[in-house]
């Protein structure tokens, strides 16, 4: 049933005087407990605990969502567009190892558990992260979205080269019907090496005609399938950065003005972001380009919509962020990651061109900052400020969508000890990304819906930020509101997204100090 509408609560109930659900909202109240640190030249630390008192309000029924991606055509847009249509129609499929049920596995929301409590015993007890709280289901994703290529899904998909025979057999029916909308395709962007399959695209030279050509498709498509929302999300090839000029994309106005001068460093991903963002639609960016220029985010902030990014964070990264995380707050000092990849599919051969290659070069270069920032004894002016990191990607048509990584962490241990961890990760890229986009989807749905207000000051509920940095979880290069750091350790991303849940249900943050077993 695409697009069936729940709402309600679920499975999990908190006895708490801390949440009440009125009119179809759960409101709840939330202290918020960390503190101010200020550090002297003398290398004294002075802390004060803060405590900040919240009401959150979440809206309750889940929307009939539209999930509308660029790129559709893509590895990624098929494999997407397959998964949902195996799970939804519950399609099993014969591979040499056996019958196969379909499933979501490698998504957060659909696979993975929280941590409530514990039993009478002193067990931890887990529930279903997507029962803590009315969440959307991939399986009612209304799925629809745009290409340079005008391939039909079913076609897409066998030149995807991803998803075994005899689900590619069964699924065919279902993605045939779907066929990308024309696109905007600024060859300067991309790898020219995409030009051959570009047979899709929006005609004319004129960007805020584009943008209105996009703003329409998206209503089109909102009123077509009678849908309450719809969330844009990039899957496209990677683009080249955009230069950043004063006057052209730095501020909201300069942005909208260079649009409308079809200036030559506007990118298709920013016009595609800022279509989205005129029409209040949340958008994702899931490629390593710097679609969000000053202007961009300057914009969503303005028109107060969601945007989030940048460039998914599948294989290699985000085993980086946790074992770069692991081996600094173990006390050993990571001296050089060199990071190796070479594959096969239509994303390395764009990316086997310099300038798309340096979008995500410098993408993949971010993840470890934060953990360094956060060991002043490991990283000092002293012995050294820096990791030599290094990242190489080559294209390999033979390997195909099984991306190999190679990594090798040099690390500096006691008394001039050395220790070398490699790595070898054959990551079968399109199943690794795809739950990826069903979590930013359902998770920018969900933060939607989230609003809050600081106890005892006047006026609304307020919505998040327009940047939505509670995705970083999902992202290599996190964006973060302007001003503030990223974080990219994985473990850190996840603490805050269970206890955003948590709080909402009127429970306190994740403690694993286990007093039931320690103290008598
Ligand atoms: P893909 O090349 O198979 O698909 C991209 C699709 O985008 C193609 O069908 C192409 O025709 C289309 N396209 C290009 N420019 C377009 C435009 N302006 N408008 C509409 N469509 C356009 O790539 P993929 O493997 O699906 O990956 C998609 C993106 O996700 C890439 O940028 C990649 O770097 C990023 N990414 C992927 C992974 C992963 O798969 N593990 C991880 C991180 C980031």
């Amino acid at each position: 049933n695409p697009g069936a509408v729940k709402s309600g609560i679920t499975s999990v109930h908190v006895n708490t005087d801390r949440t009440q659900i009125k009119d179809g909202n759960l409101y709840s109240t939330y202290t918020y407990d960390n503190a101010t640190v200020s550090k002297s030249a003398d290398g004294k630390y002075e802390v004060t605990p803060t405590s900040t008192d919240y009401e959150f309000k979440v809206d309750l029924t889940v929307p009939k969502t539209g999930l509308m991606l660029v790129g559709l055509g893509g590895n990624n847009g098929t494999t997407l567009a397959a998964a949902v249509a195996a799970n939804r129609h519950n399609i099993k499929f014969n591979t040499k190892n056996g019958e196969i049920e379909p499933n979501y596995f490698g998504s957060v929301t659909q696979a993975s558990t929280i941590k409530l409590g514990v039993d009478k015993d002193g067990k931890d007890v887990y529930a279903p992260f997507s029962e803590v709280l009315p969440m959307l289901h991939p399986n009612d994703f209304v799925l629809g979205g745009w290409d340079i290529s005008s391939l039909n899904l079913s076609d897409a998909m066998k030149r995807a080269k991803v998803l075994e025979y005899d689900l590619q057999r069964q699924v065919a029916k279902h993605l045939q019907p779907i066929t990308p909308m024309k696109s905007v395709y600024y060859p300067d962007f991309i790898a020219a090496n995409q030009g051959e399959r570009a047979d899709n695209v929006i005609e004319g030279t004129d960007k805020w005609a584009h943008v209105e050509h996009i703003r329409k498709d998206i209503r089109e498509f909102k009123e077509k399938n009678g849908l309450d929302k719809v969330i844009v999300l990039w899957t496209a090839n990677t683009e080249r950065y955009a230069n950043l000029i004063d006057g052209v994309n730095d501020t909201a106005d300069n942005l909208l003005k260079s649009i409308k001068e079809s200036h030559e460093e506007i990118a298709p991903s920013t016009v595609f972001a800022v279509a989205s963002i005129l029409e209040g639609v949340p958008y994702i960016n899931g490629s390593p380009q710097n679609t969000f220029v000053p202007g961009c985010i300057e914009l969503a902030e303005r028109e107060g919509a969601y945007i989030g990014g940048d460039d998914f964070k599948s294989g290699q990264t985000k085993l980086k962020s946790v074992l770069a995380q692991f081996l600094v707050d173990a006390g050993i000092k990571p001296l050089s990651v060199a990071s190796y990849n070479h594959l096969g599919n239509n994303d390395g051969f764009n990316l086997s061109a310099p300038q798309q290659f340096r979008s995500k070069e410098i993408s993949k270069a971010s993840v470890i900052d934060d953990m360094i920032e956060s060991n002043q004894l490991l990283y000092n002016d002293k012995n050294g400020n820096s990791v030599d990191h290094c990242i190489v990607i080559k294209y390999v048509p033979a390997v195909g969508d099984s991306k190999v990584a190679m990594d090798e962490y040099h690390s500096e241990l006691m008394l001039g000890g050395h220790n070398t961890i490699s790595i070898h990760n054959v990551c079968e890229d399109s199943l690794l990304a795809t739950p990826l986009i069903i979590d930013l989807v359902i998770m920018a749905e969900f933060l939607s819906r989230v609003s809050y207000k600081k106890k005892g000051e006047e006026g609304d509920f307020q919505k998040f930020h327009s940047v939505l940095s509670f995705l970083s979880y999902w992202l290599k290069a996190p964006l973060t509101r302007p001003g503030f750091d990223a974080v990219n350790g994985l473990n850190k991303q996840r603490a805050a997204l269970e206890n955003l849940m948590r709080a909402l249900i009127g429970l306190k943050p994740n403690n694993d100090m286990k007093l039931e077993e320690r103290c008598l």
